[in-house]
């Protein structure tokens, strides 16, 4: 019941009335479950009682508090707010800056992204084993770091911060980007004053530099760019073994499972995996559309031209998640297993290749064909805004799941996110993020980090 330390929490997050409760207990006995099901079947993945499949049921069920209720099952099970004397209203103010910091704009790396990497990462600790030999604080280091790995991600990626010489590119020297925005605007949310006190600045010196450290290798781990090198060692490392008491192994075992969490849909079910790939491709077509109209280069996967989803994730399959799970699972062996899902995904992949590039493999019935590969995109000026865009025709509907007619604005990054004009407050007053006004105002603005940078000190 949510009165195990966690009422407060839980009456923030609109709890005290039946269906929240019910809601609360759907996600705690599908959070023990690697597929988010309380009924596993192969193939379709679809549970008896649940329309939706996996993660997706829990969206359905629960909307944005999913995230709350995620992250309240996954402290419960590791009994942290007691431990680490964390106070319920501390907690609840924390979870609403995470949900308030992604965008749900962007399709893919939205905030349910978040939850189903920190829910992966979660059973990892709980069912994987992974927390044997850990810290309290490693723990809540590893959970905190999943659900922050891609905050105020803006769904556009690090090639195209460097292409269109972004404020962020600059800031991180072309370096893991997007990684190194997430992972120091996650450590600046843990800084801000009224978190600070009750959450690093209650460990040990060496307690705190250890919950820092984990955090920011976690989420910078996360950047494909650093994949095989850091699989690299991983598996150097696991042939020894590791010693979690030294910080440098720890990390690169932590950090690792992270970026397993992070990649592990198609090791889920296919019903809930196929349902991220038109989310993932509209994200990848979208930033395509921008590169031609501004004229940069754009990667293949990204060109809605010559649309290859399924061959695409048949080589992300093959290259990356198939060997990082062989390789993790000899450490956590509870994975083995899961590389059967991953074997079914790439079975329906090779069918959908074959039968060709369209429809997606969960187009509503009656959906439009989509157009041939190779129509061009079309862009030109919206005459409601005045601004550059791009038009969306009806006919590319089953290619994505955008709503015909849609007019998609040509911007950049520093459009998106601008550089800041003024030194202004660091950080959102506590008041105000302790009232949860979440349904006034504008959505705050993502980029306070780099506000932050340079007003602090
Ligand atoms: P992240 O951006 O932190 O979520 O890292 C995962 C990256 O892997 C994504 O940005 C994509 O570029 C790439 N990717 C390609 N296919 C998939 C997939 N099916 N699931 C997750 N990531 C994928
Ligand atoms: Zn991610």
């Amino acid at each position: 019941s949510p009165s195990r330390g966690l009422g407060d929490v839980y009456k923030r997050q609109g709890g005290g009335g039946g269906a929240q409760l019910e809601q609360l207990d759907f996600v705690r006995v599908r959070m023990h479950s690697w597929e988010f099901e309380t009924e596993w079947k192969a193939g379709d993945g679809v549970g008896e009682s649940d329309r939706l499949p996996g993660i997706f049921a829990g969206y359905e069920r629960c909307g944005s508090r999913l995230m709350a209720f995620a992250m309240i099952a996954a402290f419960e099970s590791f009994d942290l707010l007691r431990t680490l004397a964390i106070p319920d209203v501390v907690f609840a103010s924390l979870l609403d800056a995470i949900e308030r910091s992604y965008y749900d704009s962007v399709p893919y790396h939205c905030l349910l992204h978040a939850v189903d990497a920190m829910h992966s990462t979660f059973w990892l600790l709980r069912h994987g084993g992974v927390d044997e030999g850990l810290g309290k604080e490693h723990i809540f280091a590893m959970l905190f770091a999943a659900i922050c790995h891609d905050i105020s991600h803006p769904g556009k990626n690090n090639a195209f911060c460097v292409q269109s010489r972004a404020h962020l590119a600059l800031l991180y020297n072309d370096r893991s980007v997007l990684e190194n925005m997430h992972a120091s605007t996650t450590i600046r949310l843990l800084s801000r004053p009224e978190f600070e006190p009750h959450l690093l600045g209650k460990l040990s010196a060496d307690e705190g530099k250890a919950v820092r450290e984990t955090v920011i290798e976690s989420i910078l781990a996360t950047d494909m760019a650093v994949h095989f090198d850091n699989l690299g060692k991983f598996s150097a490392q696991q042939s020894q073994g590791f010693d979690l008491a030294r910080a440098a192994e720890r990390n690169l075992k932590l950090s690792t499972l992270v970026h397993l969490a992070d990649v592990a849909t198609p090791s889920k079910t296919w019903g809930a995996y196929k349902r991220w790939l038109p989310r993932l491709f509209q994200e990848f077509f979208d930033q395509g559309d921008i590169e031609l109209a501004k004229g940069l280069p754009v990667a293949p996967f990204m060109d809605r031209r010559v649309p290859a989803p399924a061959k695409s994730q048949i080589g992300f399959c093959q290259f990356i998640v198939q060997p990082l799970f062989d390789a993790v699972s000899a450490t956590v062996p509870q994975l083995e297993a899961k590389l059967e899902n991953v074997e079914t995904s790439l079975h329906f992949l090779k069918l959908w290749a074959e039968l060709g590039p369209i429809p997606w493999p969960d187009a509503e019935p009656g959906a439009p064909a989509a157009e041939p590969p190779g129509a061009p995109v079309h862009a030109g000026v919206d005459e409601a805004s005045g601004r550059p865009a791009i038009f969306w025709h009806a006919g590319k509907e089953a290619l994505v799941t955008r709503v015909p007619g849609t007019v998609v604005p040509i911007v950049g990054m520093n459009e998106l996110m601008p550089a800041p004009a003024a030194p202004g407050p660091a950080t959102p007053n506590a008041t105000r993020l302790l009232g949860g006004d979440k349904a006034g105002g504008p959505r705050p603005v993502s980029y306070t980090h780099l506000r932050a940078h340079e007003t602090d000190s």
